[in-house]
């Protein structure tokens, strides 16, 4: 029994990847041990913010950083941190910016959903957003043209939710940034490099804690020292909002420390992979391969290729059956429509590959022995 099953909720097998949907991040045994021993006692909580600032400025390259909630609130703290400064009366006025510099600018290809509108979280710090050219299409011209008085950063989202054709790239954002003196802030919530977007010269860069890093719930902005004050001073506003505990910057920091001297468990993960597939050669309807990501990133799937004649359902109901069953097992299905299903080995837990093999074999059984379903009806968690 887990702790959610305490709470009456099914046990949940994650072969999905870092989803938000299903809790992003289980951690390491050793960051939950920081968070359970920093969430049993006190600590200066601004002194522990700027603590961690130098842990974030060590493991980034920057001058300084932030904790934040999640890097959703790193977008709104930034805009915030440079549309009021340390001023404490703007703080305080925020999100209401008239008659401050509060336009913050945007590709329009950049303008997406990420599981919530990164737009959104710009106005919710006070940014007014001026999105520059089109969805599939965005001169430099169409940025240079949109900068004015009233410009106080322009914003990069790196991410592959993000259109990744015809948008102008970070470097000409940041040459752009710089000529008028206005600085860069970059989303980059999942990705693996903590410091290439700070070597290249933007401004504040927001990370997510529980994706790339296998942190809490959590996040940061790390970069210059003047803005990183700027944003650690929004918690006496909009920050309180979205305020980040003690054990959450704790847990944070373990991981991020854990994170640079991570290991590469890439091939054992490759491994484990094989030899799931090789373990449903032989069904009927169903073909296996290990697959790398289609990124190009060190992450090995297996991919079964449904043919839902053969199989007797197809790959959207195999989904289905998967989803219903106790424990509910959650695949990767950005290609269910073509007949593929992913089994995503990062946070699958030990063993759990056994299980998603049973399930798969025992929904097969289902289909071609009609009377086991009745039988079954009762035990089953079939829901449809
Ligand atoms: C996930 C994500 C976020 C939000 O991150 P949280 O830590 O969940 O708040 C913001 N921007 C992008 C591009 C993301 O992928």
């Amino acid at each position: 029994m887990g702790i959610y099953q305490n709470f009456g909720l099914k046990k949940i097998v994650n072969a999905s990847g870092k989803m938000t949907a299903l809790g992003a991040s289980a951690v390491h045994p050793k960051v939950a041990g920081a968070i359970s021993e920093a969430a049993m006692d006190y600590v200066d909580i601004q002194e522990l913010m700027v603590a961690a600032g130098k842990t974030i400025a060590t493991v980034t390259g920057a001058e300084d950083g932030c904790p934040t909630s999640g890097a959703a609130a790193g977008i709104a703290i930034s805009v915030a941190a440079v549309i009021a400064g340390t001023n404490l009366t703007r703080i305080e006025k925020l999100p209401f910016s008239d008659g401050l510099k509060n336009e913050i600018l945007i590709q329009k290809g950049h303008a997406v959903h990420f599981g919530a509108s990164v737009t959104q979280m710009i106005s919710l710090g006070g940014g007014k957003v001026i999105e520059a050219g089109q969805a599939n299409h965005v001169e430099k011209d169409h940025l240079i043209h949109s900068v004015t008085d009233q410009t106080a950063a322009l914003f990069y989202v790196k991410s592959h939710h993000a259109v990744q054709k015809g948008m102008q790239s970070l470097e000409t954002m940041i040459s752009i940034a710089k000529e008028r003196v206005i600085p860069v802030i970059v989303d980059a919530a999942a990705e693996e490099d903590l410091r290439k977007y700070i070597n290249m010269g933007a401004d504040l860069v927001i990370y997510s804690g529980g994706k790339a890093i296998e942190g809490p719930t959590s996040g940061f902005i790390c970069g210059r020292s003047h803005l990183i004050e700027a944003c650690r001073a929004q918690y006496q506003g909009i920050g309180r909002a979205m305020k980040v505990g003690k054990e959450a910057v704790v847990g944070l920091l373990t991981a991020l420390k854990r994170y640079e001297s991570r290991e590469d468990l890439s091939q054992e993960q490759k491994q484990r992979m094989l030899r799931l597939v090789e373990q449903i050669k032989g069904m009927a309807g169903i073909e296996g391969r290990v697959v790398q990501d289609e990124a190009g990133r060190e992450i090995y799937r297996a991919e079964l290729r449904i043919d839902s004649e053969k199989f007797g359902m197809s790959a959207c109901e195999l989904i289905r059956h998967l989803e219903s069953g106790d424990p509910a097992i959650y695949t990767r299905n950005h290609y269910a429509n073509t007949g593929m299903i992913y089994i995503d080995p990062r946070p699958l837990l030990p063993g759990q590959e056994q299980l998603i093999i049973k399930r798969i074999k025992e929904i097969a059984g289902l289909i071609r022995k009609p009377a086991c379903r009745k039988n079954g009806a009762g035990g089953e968690t079939d829901g449809d």
